[in-house]
């Protein structure tokens, strides 16, 4: 077989195009990775518009990781303390339907939760918001995506009326200034940075701010760093917004024809006098000034943000700021200008478009608007009033709720919360109180499958047809290009089996992911992800395409296969036309104060901890630490302390410090560097408990939230340091 595949990288939200193909070709020697093993060949596709034939070290390694520790078969225990036991897939369905049936009538159907990924396919998502929020009656649907970018989720609602990043990637190379503000994109969406990098070292006049406090490889390429305290993001923005102000550098006309609140926002900004920001933040009235002058006198202004954003217990409303610049300087609907978060999952988009989350349903509707629930019932044939109208629990509302018995059984699918999570000691005392964890996965083992008594072997991205949207909401179809290890099933057809055995046959009869596909986008239909012009079979033909495609009638009628759309509508940049999802069409400023974080240092706990993401690992390395290049690259956790830092505490390079949070504590190595601020330290994220002893950043962390996305504040909490003995 010398047949190529065309799909997509599968770790991050910038979404790159791959070709892959069989290790062994005629003509040519088999492809082998560093230990010897046939592997698949993969390289960038060119024809991709996102990526155009680049790929940063995860991608390239990826066919690396297929079939190491795969998770093969359905397995059971009737206890933690017990050894698993392989099962068939008819004893492991028997046992998950029974149990469902259990809890449903003994502590109703809320009582019954999914905890889901970004690294789900649209359809995967798609089918267990049909059997969880419809089927079931449970909205307890969550993902790691509240993790992620449930701040930006609820920032552009709040700001635009509808979620959904208004920009595109070639707006990176349009811009006049790229203000870049708690995202080290270099190392965390690799080929973003790329393209922005190569368009800025064309183009000095073009500049570029990154806001971060630490010196990462990204600020290491700006014009200008300021490196803020954490949690000073707010008053930095509204500082800059105070001076724009005073400059006059706005847009009036916009902010009348195009906005609401202008008046309340611009009552706070007075009080961000460039004296007040310079202090609080940390950084000189100078650079300060540079910043304003930057973006007041550019003529495209785009933002970039990611987790330093939107992992913050005042996520939203920093979001919200972030959004608040480009309203009152009319930096938004052109090209080269306005808000665009880089999500983190390859998926988290389609999460999104899918309904994903606890609060959402299919087609960016919510669980409290009657009338959207209404129309989802109708698509799903369901009585009116069976989905649930109350938001379901949140990522961290489920440890909560197996603390206080609330939860009555937890499905866990293709992430890893016993790494990824905040305050891991609760979090593993919680998983260990589960009367009933399923954890679904494509490798094992992992951390969390410690706490499971039903392990479901998952295929993953390779072995499975579906969709995947990406950041600027490139819609690309990703085709199985070789058979699942062992029984592994995809996850969709898992839901589905479920719902089938609960007595949903009729709901749940889908042939192929294409049919499921060809459900999900009807419920898009007139929604502002309209995708009603998307099909497996078009995005076959057409190759990626971006949302908004609503259906355009183009295809010949008398052709019996499908046509390319080449004319059908497709959105590069939304508000294009200035008229925004609210009731009035305007978009709305959010006027907010800073509040700072929600554990500042303090006296018996004197630094800030940062935590944060390197170039070769993605996540809780459940696939890179099994590449043998990306292991090497990061082969061992790490502290980053300021060097007057650790002369005061006598520490020394690569001494191991003990780092002490109010939930436990954690040892690394310390490096000594100044790309670090005095008085705040970083931590990589990575390592849980099969990488490292004792080194699990999240062992530190905190699971304070924003009270409107309710994403945990996972980048700052507060620490001391101990010096330890060498080991
Ligand atoms: Fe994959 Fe992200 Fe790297 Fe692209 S930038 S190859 S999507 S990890």
């Amino acid at each position: 077989m010398t047949e190529i595949t065309k799909t997509l990288c599968p770790y991050c939200g910038v979404g790159c195009g791959l070709e892959v193909s069989p290790p062994a070709q005629p003509g040519k020697a088999t492809h082998r990775d560093s230990q010897g093993n046939p592997v698949w060949r993969v390289r960038g596709d060119k024809s991709h518009p996102s990526s155009q034939g680049m790929v940063c070290v995860k991608g390239a390694t990826i066919a690396e990781s297929l079939d190491k520790n795969r998770l093969q078969y359905p397995m059971v225990r009737e206890s933690l303390d017990r050894e698993f036991r392989r099962v068939s897939w008819e004893e492991a369905f028997d046992l998950i339907t029974k149990r469902i049936q259990t809890v449903r009538f003994t502590q109703g159907p809320e009582a019954i939760c999914m905890y889901g990924s970004g690294q789900f396919q649209t359809e995967d998502y798609y089918i267990a918001q049909k059997l969880l929020k419809g089927c079931l009656g449970s909205n307890n649907f969550d993902a790691n995506s509240r993790l992620c970018m449930s701040s930006a989720v609820a920032g552009y609602i709040q700001s635009f009326g509808a979620d959904g990043p208004p920009c595109c990637y070639e707006d990176l190379e349009l811009t006049d200034c790229a203000f870049l503000i708690g995202t080290n994109t270099a190392e965390c969406h690799p080929i973003v940075f790329n393209r922005l990098e190569k368009y800025h070292k064309r183009n000095r006049k073009v500049k570029m701010i990154v806001v971060d406090p630490r010196r990462t490889p990204t600020a290491e390429a700006a014009d200008l760093h300021l490196a803020i305290r954490p949690g000073t993001d707010i008053d930095l923005l509204n500082g800059i917004a105070h001076l724009l102000m005073r400059w006059g550098h706005i847009d009036a006309g916009f902010i009348d024809e195009c906005t609401s609140n202008f008046s309340a926002y611009a009552e706070v900004i007075r009080h961000y006098s460039p004296e007040v920001v310079a202090h609080q933040c940390g950084i000189s009235i100078e650079d300060l000034e540079t910043a304003a002058r930057y973006w007041g006198e550019s003529q495209r202004v785009l933002s970039l943000w990611s987790m330093g954003v939107n992992q913050s217990s005042e996520g939203t409303a920093k979001v919200r700021t972030i959004i608040n610049l480009h309203l009152m300087t009319g930096q938004i609907g052109k090209p080269g200008a306005g808000p665009f978060s880089l999500t983190g999952q390859p998926n988290a988009m389609g999460g999104r478009e899918a309904g994903g989350l606890a609060h959402l349903l299919p087609g960016y509707r919510l669980v409290k608007n009657p009338q959207h629930r209404a129309e989802v019932e109708d698509v799903w044939g369901l009585k009116r009033g069976q989905i649930s109208p109350t938001p379901g629990m949140t990522a961290w509302d489920m440890i909560v709720g197996l603390e206080n018995g609330s939860v009555g059984l937890l499905w866990i699918a293709a992430t890893n919360p016993a790494v990824s999570m905040p305050d891991l000691k609760r979090t593993k005392a919680a998983l260990m109180r589960s009367p009933f964890t399923i954890y679904q996965d494509a490798y094992y083992p992992t951390e969390t499958a410690a706490y499971a008594h039903v392990l479901l072997p998952a295929a993953q991205w390779s072995e499975k047809t579906g969709v995947m949207t990406n950041s600027e909401r490139t819609v690309t179809l990703c085709p199985a290009f070789r058979r699942p290890p062992g029984e592994a099933k995809p996850d969709w057809e898992i839901f589905a089996e479920v719902g089938r055995r609960l007595g949903f046959v009729g709901e749940f009869a889908f042939a192929n992911s294409a049919e499921v596909y060809a459900e999900f986008v009807k419920l898009t239909r007139d929604r502002p992800c309209d995708m009603t012009g998307l099909s497996h079979e078009q995005l076959q033909i057409n190759g990626p395409t971006q949302w908004p495609h609503p259906e355009a009638g183009t295809r010949e009628e008398s052709s019996t296969s499908p046509q390319p759309l080449a004319s059908s509508p497709s959105g590069k940049r939304l508000y294009t036309d200035l008229r925004f999802h609210t009731p009035d069409g305007r978009a709305r400023f959010g006027a907010y104060h800073s509040r700072g974080l929600a554990e500042p240092p303090d006296p018996n706990y004197p630094f800030v901890l940062t935590t944060g993401r390197l170039y070769g690992h993605w996540h809780t390395q459940t696939r890179t630490g099994r590449i043998e290049k990306t292991r090497q690259m990061h082969p061992e956790p790490f502290i980053e302390i300021h060097p007057r830092d650790a002369a005061v505490l006598g520490i020394s390079d690569n001494q191991f410090v003990e780092v002490r949070s109010r939930r436990s504590k954690a040892k690394f190595p310390a490096k000594i560097t100044k790309a670090i601020a005095p008085g705040t330290v970083f931590v990589p994220m990575h390592w849980g408990a099969l990488w490292a002893d004792n080194a699990e950043a999240n062992a530190l962390t905190h699971p304070e939230s924003c009270p409107d996305s309710l994403q945990p504040e996972l980048k700052a909490c507060a620490v001391q340091l101990v010096p330890a003995t060498v080991e």
